[in-house]
C-alpha cells in the first residue's frame, strides 16, 4: 500500500483528482473523508491543506505527493522531485504600485513587501543584496499595498489580473511553478514497486494524450504516396476493404503534425478519415 497526500480542496484539487482517475485509479466517490483507499490499486489517498503536503512527505507521514513546486521551495523540504505534471502553472512575482517608479531590485531596500512567501523572497533578496521588511500575511496579499501594510507585495501571478484590478504592476519574476508529484526518500522496496506501477500508468495517460488513432480509406492506387506520408509507431495497419481497389489504413499521430498530416492524406485521396482519442499507449 502506499499513500499520496493530495490538496483537499483548492486550485490543485481538480487537476490531481483527474489524473488519478486517467491512471484508473478509482476512488469511493462517497463523502470525503481525510483518508480514501482505492479500489483497485493499493493506493490510499489522504487529503490535505497544500501547506503541510511536502512536510508529510518528507517525514513519511504520506509517500508521494501533489504540490505545487512553490509549495515545496517555500517549506525547504526534503523529498524526491518525481515527475512534473504540467498544470498549476502561475509564477511568484515582486509587484509594486503601479505609478511607482522602478529601475531595479534596490527599490526594495527598506521596503515593507507583504506575502505568504517568506522563505523563498528571504532567499532572493539575499542572493541580490537586498535587504526588506517582510511581511507575513496568508490570503489576500494583493490588497495589502492599498490599505497601508506594505509598500509591495510577492505573490502568485497566473493571468495577472487580481494585479491590476488592485492597481499593481509586477516587475520582477522570482519563479515559475507547476503541480508537481513528490515522494520520500528512502521508501521500502515494497513501496518503491507500487510506486514504479502508478508512474508507469502515469506515463501511458501522458503518452496517450497527444496522440490520436487514426483510420482511413485509401485507394490502393494511392497506398505508396500515403504510407510515405504517415510516420506510425512502427508502421501503420493496412487492410483490404469489400470494395475492390480500396484499402483501409490505421495509424497513430502526434498531436503536433497532426492537422499537416491530415490535410495531406485529403489531397492524396484518402476518404472517410476517423480520428478516435487514445486513452492509454504502453510504450
Ligand atoms: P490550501 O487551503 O490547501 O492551503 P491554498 O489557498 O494555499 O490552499 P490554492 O490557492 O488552492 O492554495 O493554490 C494551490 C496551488 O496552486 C498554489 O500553491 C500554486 O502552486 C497553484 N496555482 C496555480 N495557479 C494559481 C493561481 N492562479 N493562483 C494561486 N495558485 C495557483
Ligand atoms: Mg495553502
Amino acid at each position: 500500500m502506499i499513500r499520496i497526500a493530495v490538496q483537499a480542496k483548492g486550485r490543485l484539487y481538480d487537476d490531481t483528482m483527474a489524473f488519478l482517475s486517467e491512471a484508473g485509479i478509482r476512488l469511493s466517490a462517497s463523502k470525503r473523508a481525510l483518508l480514501v483507499q482505492a479500489s483497485n490499486f493499493p493506493l490510499e489517498v489522504l487529503y490535505l491543506r497544500d501547506d503541510d503536503i511536502p512536510e508529510s512527505v518528507a517525514s513519511g507521514v504520506a509517500d508521494i505527493g501533489v504540490v505545487g513546486e512553490n509549495e515545496c521551495a517555500e517549506r525547504g523540504a526534503d523529498v524526491d522531485v518525481l515527475k512534473r505534471l504540467g498544470f498549476g502553472r502561475c509564477r511568484l512575482s515582486l509587484a509594486i504600485p503601479k505609478d511607482e517608479a522602478y529601475e531595479d531590485i534596490s527599490w526594495f531596500s527598506g521596503k515593507k513587501v507583504a506575502t505568504s512567501y517568506p522563505g523563498i523572497l528571504s532567499r532572493y533578496l539575499a542572493s541580490k543584496g537586498v535587504r526588506a521588511d517582510i511581511h507575513v500575511i496568508t490570503g489576500s496579499v494583493e490588497i495589502a499595498p492599498g490599505i497601508g501594510l506594505a509598500d509591495a507585495i510577492f505573490d502568485i501571478v497566473s493571468s495577472g489580473s487580481t494585479l491590476v484590478s488592485n492597481s499593481l504592476r509586477e516587475v520582477e519574476t522570482v519563479m515559475h511553478s507547476e503541480a508537481v508529484l513528490i515522494g520520500h526518500k528512502g521508501l521500502s522496496a515494497e513501496k518503491a514497486d507500487i510506486l514504479s506501477q502508478l508512474l508507469f500508468r502515469m506515463d501511458a495517460v501522458r503518452t496517450a494524450e497527444d496522440r490520436k488513432y487514426v483510420l482511413m480509406n485509401v485507394p490502393n492506387s494511392k497506398l505508396d504516396d500515403v504510407l510515405d506520408v504517415l510516420p506510425g509507431m512502427r508502421s501503420p495497419t493496412v487492410m483490404p476493404l469489400a470494395q475492390e481497389g480500396w484499402c483501409s489504413v490505421h495509424t497513430v499521430l502526434g498531436e503536433e503534425c497532426f492537422w499537416d498530416i491530415i490535410g495531406r492524406l485529403k489531397s492524396l485521396g484518402a476518404e472517410g478519415i476517423l480520428v478516435l482519442p487514445i486513452e492509454n499507449m504502453v510504450p
